[in-house]
């Protein structure tokens, strides 16, 4: 089922009028605190800690949400997310999401690493010409 027809079918059957008149009810707020008091509030894909949202992993749950029915996104990755949903389920935009966060990491620290070995290569043939300059200088000296 698509996220919309499954937000349709439990607003059908709801004392609500919308999807977003459930996400601002009180039973949902109280869900959410309940949820986030035990979370490190983080985003779970990039960990950022500001403008961080409650995405619902399963729509089946909505309005009796357990807590693994939710996790923690920020406002970025949670509007990728519900763009990858359009074509896939929830879950598999969710790992793929993870799965390219954890590949652009290892290219960083890939990066990273290169630029440090090359930086060191670079000090040690500078200070191989300093070194030669050196005697040079000294041997001039003594002619
Ligand atoms: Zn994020
Ligand atoms: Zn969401």
């Amino acid at each position: 089922m698509s996220v919309y027809a499954a937000q349709h079918k439990f607003i059908g059957e709801s004392e609500y009028d919308s999807y977003s008149d459930y996400l601002k009810s009180p039973h949902w707020k109280e869900t959410k605190s309940r949820f986030l008091s035990g979370q490190i509030r983080q985003c779970a894909i990039c960990k950022e800690k500001r403008w961080l949202d409650v995405h619902h992993r399963i729509y089946k749950t909505l309005g009796c949400e357990r807590g693994e029915d939710l996790v923690i996104l920020c406002r970025k990755h949670h509007t990728e997310l519900h763009e990858l949903a359009r074509n896939m389920s929830l879950e598999s935009a969710l790992e793929t999401l993870k799965a390219n966060r954890e590949w652009e990491v290892a290219q960083k620290r890939k990066q990273y690493k290169q630029a440090k070995s090359k930086n060191k290569k670079q000090k040690k043939k500078r200070g191989k010409k300093r070194k030669r300059k050196y005697k040079k200088r000294l041997q001039s000296l003594f002619r």
